[in-house]
């Protein structure tokens, strides 16, 4: 039997919007390897075994799916949202670095819908123009960096999208990442707290600047910032396909 690793995208939550490609992956799989969560989204059946793990091991993770489609197991890794967007994509070419059948293995990315992408739908069209993804997290970056960036895409003029915002781990810094941004913006820049989009708990919330609050976001919500040009039509917010 010839083994193969595919990495999926899960999406945001609602099975709907969960690629038909990635279901025939699963429903193919005899491996399912992942962090806990993502991992219990995925139906048991006989003949499936499902490798749960903690969210801090991902390059134990991806070596151990690399070794088990060496040994003919066909293995889905699953992220959520898109694997290639702060997820297990990268982490599976970072493990693969290390081996010397490189090329030899069958390695599949599936595409998913990503949290920024499935938020902005529900808003309107936010990202309509160009914009820029920043993970908040300091976990794999120095919150230097992220500064540092965050300043960029603002001065750069891009509308924004924030993921891991917010943790308990580090309730500060986004109280930091508001600072920031009031210096490059004005005061009525649209911001649009988006959390656990398509489950049962999604809300969203659209304020001012001048309005958030750091309390408004959490590790289940992706922020996103408007550019100067973004603007509200009734309950939609959406930024205009050109610039003046
Ligand atoms: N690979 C994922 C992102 C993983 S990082 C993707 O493409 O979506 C985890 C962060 O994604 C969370 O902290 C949050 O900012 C965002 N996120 C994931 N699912 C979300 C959802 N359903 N609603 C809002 N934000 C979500």
């Amino acid at each position: 039997m010839t083994g193969w690793v595919a990495v999926a995208g899960l999406g945001p939550g609602d099975d709907a919007l969960i690629t038909p490609q990635a279901q025939s992956a699963l429903a193919e799989a005899t491996d399912v390897v992942g962090y806990g969560p993502y991992v219990a989204r995925v139906a048991p059946r006989p003949g499936l075994v499902l490798h749960p793990s903690d969210n801090r091991v991902e390059l134990e993770r991806a070596a151990h799916a690399l070794d088990m489609a060496a040994a003919g197991r066909r293995v889905v890794v699953v992220s959520s949202g898109d694997p290639g967007v702060f997820a297990m994509a990268a982490a599976l070419f970072e493990a693969l670095e290390t081996r010397a059948d490189a090329d030899a293995l069958d390695i599949r990315i599936l595409p998913g819908i990503t949290a920024m992408l499935a938020a902005a739908a529900r808003a309107g069209a936010p990202l309509g123009h160009d914009f820029a993804a920043i993970n908040l997290s300091d976990n794999l970056k120095p919150f230097a960096e992220v500064e540092r960036r965050l300043r960029h895409a603002a001065r750069g003029g891009f509308a924004m999208a924030f993921y891991n915002p917010r943790s308990k781990a580090r309730p500060h810094q986004f109280a930091r990442v508001l600072e920031i941004l009031r210096e490059d913006c004005t005061p009525d820049r649209l911001v649009i707290f988006a959390r656990a989009v398509s489950t049962p708990d999604e809300a969203l919330r659209t304020v001012t600047l001048a309005e958030a609050t750091p309390e408004m976001a959490d590790m289940r919500t992706v922020v996103i910032v408007g550019s100067e040009a973004t603007r509200r039509v009734g309950r939609w917010v959406y930024t205009p396909r050109s610039v003046p």
